[in-house]
């Protein structure tokens, strides 16, 4: 079934390097740190969000979206990322505010 859903540019803080060359030091890695702001993940307070190529984060309460490809479409999921529980608000709030939609066939 085809639904227009809502859509966010992924986006990086500022700090982003700095904390995570901070998060680095103490053990974290690329899989155990925010995907927006870099800062180590902590398991009880991280979040998942959706991406979607070419590069989008989407409705924090759509399922996975199924990969399709016909001659017309191309959609391609990213998969499920970790973010913090700051960065999970403002991904929310951006969502929210969001006046940008694509349709996507689920
Ligand atoms: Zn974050």
């Amino acid at each position: 079934m085809k639904q227009a859903i809502k859509v966010i540019p992924m986006f990086r803080t500022d700090n982003y390097e700095q904390n995570y060359e901070r998060a680095r030091d103490r053990g974290a890695n690329f899989d155990t740190t925010c995907i927006c702001c870099g800062r180590k993940l902590h398991p009880k307070t991280m979040k998942e969000v959706q991406g979607l190529a070419p590069g989008y984060f989407v409705d924090v309460n759509l399922k996975s979206i199924p990969e399709k490809y016909s001659e017309t479409e191309h959609q391609e999921p990213m998969g499920w990322y970790s973010v913090g529980p700051v960065c999970y608000r403002e991904i929310r709030r951006r969502l929210a505010e969001s006046t940008q939609t694509v349709v996507v066939d689920m």
